[in-house]
């Protein structure tokens, strides 16, 4: 038997390090690692820090909210190019309108325009609604992720 020097537990001869606090048959430091004994461990105790690995959780979900910000910015493109072509067609029957071509031109051009714009523009919502609904499903899982801290899931969410 020996007495350990960090606690004054006695430990059995063929034990390197003590059973309760982990302090070395020399009197070397605890492992890093080393969990004090479940059995005699009291509710006084610190909490356990987070386990290992929980950083590369917050990591796991970068490139899918990378995706999901690049379909944002595609979709909030496309629904302005759609609405730039209306609006050039617009101008443009109003200005050959106005240059002889009379009101059959210019509703024509209008509905050029209308034709043009309203079906990239409902590409571009599309596109945003995607990236919304990819980004909740995103948040969802990094809200229910039992490996991430409060700050973990900040950082996991670009907050
Ligand atoms: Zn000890």
């Amino acid at each position: 038997m020996w007495k350990c020097k960090g606690c004054s537990e006695t430990n059995e001869d063929s034990s390197g390090r003590c059973w309760y606090c982990g302090t070395g048959k020399d009197g070397s430091p605890p492992p890093k690692d080393f969990r004090r004994n479940s059995a005699v461990t009291s509710h006084t105790d610190c909490p356990q820090p987070p386990v290992a690995g929980s950083k590369s959780q917050e990591y796991r979900y970068n490139d899918a909210y990378l995706v999901a910000k690049a379909l944002w910015t595609f979709g909030e493109a496309i629904k302005y190019i759609g609405l730039g072509l209306g609006a050039i067609i617009l101008i443009a029957a109003v200005i050959i309108a106005a240059k002889g071509g009379g009101a059959l031109v210019f509703v024509c051009g209008v509905l050029l325009g209308l034709i043009v714009a309203i079906p990239i523009c409902i590409l571009g919502v599309l596109l945003t609604a995607q990236a919304q609904v990819l980004r909740a499903t995103l948040d969802t899982a990094v809200h229910t992720s039992p490996f991430l801290t409060k700050e973990g899931m900040a950082r996991a969410m670009y907050l």
